[in-house]
């Protein structure tokens, strides 16, 4: 498919840059068209690692009915959110789980599926360096060859530039451990938001998940405006994990570090004026996959690659991830800016949500099905004071960033 010399390259249907999760999850779907018979477009990723490793895992909650055991490595019946005083453990009578995937076999899987496809194919150790408009589609360079398609979908992550554009930034840092013998742990319990406290660089917490009685996956987050490095989290999420087990004798299987932007500015996703009819489209964590008040983005990734596969197979066009409604945005941007400007608030915050909102209204409020309900359950919730003023000064700036007059303007 690349070019030779003096030859046109062949035509790609569609050139889906990065097989990360949205990458591979879209070229999964695809595949599975063509398990049953059919003819997906043809498809080609392109990715810069040469090989996958274990660097992530992904969790989310799941009602149990929808929840297939195979497809999950680990799962909880219950939750917890705790600050330095008080904790507050969520169980759904068995309706819902918190899942865990691990990343690796996630990968392995995904590339066996296309392994057997005459459709979609992948080219590892390959990185996009730069695409351009060409007659009715797009030319894409790369550091091996120059292709040439009808549709792309961009899956590049954010830029550090697009980054600090975010209202605020999700960094952590992880490792799962290994011990000699066996940990306290409840097994049944996960503990999300743990020790929730501020410090001068804004909120964090521990989230600690006992994979068997030997291993945990323990980690500290931080809900911060500033670009750190997740690094910067080692040695203290270390330390942690050595209080939790009461011992220096632990094996680290892995590690894990992420940063996820939590209210990136949405104005890229689709490189057309109509998002209907887009040819080329940024998905993934830099086409707003994240959830702003969660940095949740997983299920959201597994619900575009669905929704996407399908409009290809039937409309041959794209589609961009689907935008939250206007209320959902508006809520989770109060939320953060009360959270940014009052970081030592964010332990009360979690902990009004978790003593006073019903585990599975707060659940579908997470896991984007909420109810008019379930939101005004979640408003009412919340300490009124800080949030009101919030909202006021961020409708001020608004209007003042309309109309230009600095004279409205409050910081
Ligand atoms: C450690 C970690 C843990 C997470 N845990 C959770 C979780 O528990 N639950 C949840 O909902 N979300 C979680 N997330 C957030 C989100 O689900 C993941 O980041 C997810 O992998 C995002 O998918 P993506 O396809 O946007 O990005 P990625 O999976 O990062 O894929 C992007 C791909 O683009 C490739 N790429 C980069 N540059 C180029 C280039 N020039 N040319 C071609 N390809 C390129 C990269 O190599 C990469 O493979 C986590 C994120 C991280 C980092």
């Amino acid at each position: 498919m690349p070019t030779h010399k003096g030859h046109e390259p062949e035509t790609i249907d569609l050139i889906v840059i990065g097989a990360g999760c949205a990458g591979l999850s879209l070229a999964g779907e695809l595949c599975k068209y063509e398990q049953n018979g059919e003819a997906p477009p043809k498809t080609l990723l392109i990715e810069p690692r040469s090989s996958y490793t274990t660097d992530r895992s992904w969790c989310y909650w799941e009602p149990t009915t929808l929840a297939s055991p195979n497809d999950v490595d680990a799962s909880w019946l219950s939750w917890s959110f705790s600050d330095s005083k008080q904790t507050f453990v969520h169980t759904l009578a068995q309706k819902w789980h918190y899942q865990y995937l691990n990343s690796g076999r996630f990968y392995r899987q995904r590339l066996a599926a296309i392994n057997e496809s005459h459709r979609v194919s992948v080219n590892l150790g390959e990185s996009v360096q730069d695409v351009s408009q060409h007659n009715n589609g797009f030319r894409v360079r790369t550091n091996k060859a120059e292709y040439h398609c009808l549709k792309i979908v961009d899956t590049r992550p954010p830029t550090r530039k697009r980054l600090e554009q975010s209202l605020m930034l999700q960094i952590f840092y992880g490792i799962e451990i290994e011990i000699p013998g066996s940990h306290s742990i409840d097994l049944r319990l996960a503990k999300v938001m743990s020790d929730m406290r501020s410090d001068k660089l804004g909120f964090k917490f521990n989230y600690v998940l006992p994979l068997s009685p030997r291993s945990l996956l323990v980690e500290i987050t931080r809900f911060t405006d500033r670009l750190i490095e997740p690094d910067d989290l080692r040695d203290e999420t270390y330390q942690l994990a050595c209080d939790i087990v009461g011992s220096t004798q632990l094996s680290i299987i892995r590690e894990e570090r992420g940063i996820v932007p939590m209210g990136l500015p949405m104005r890229h996703a689709t490189l057309s004026p109509n998002p209907n009819i887009s040819n080329r489209v940024l998905v993934g964590l830099g086409g707003g996959a994240a959830r702003p008040a969660t940095g949740y983005a997983f299920q959201r990734l597994q619900r575009w690659a669905h929704d996407c596969a399908q409009r290809l197979m039937e409309a041959g066009t794209l589609v961009t991830m689907q935008p939250d409604s206007r209320l959902v945005q508006w809520m989770d941007r109060v939320f953060l800016l009360t959270l940014k400007n009052n970081p030592q608030l964010g332990p009360k915050l979690f902990i009004a949500l978790a003593r006073r909102v019903r585990p599975v209204r707060l659940v579908r409020f997470l896991t984007d099905q909420a109810t008019v309900f379930d939101l005004i359950a979640i408003i009412a919730a919340l300490p009124v004071t800080p949030l009101l003023l919030t909202a006021f000064r961020d409708t001020k700036n608004q209007l003042v960033s309309l109309t230009g007059n600095p004279k409205c303007s409050t910081t």
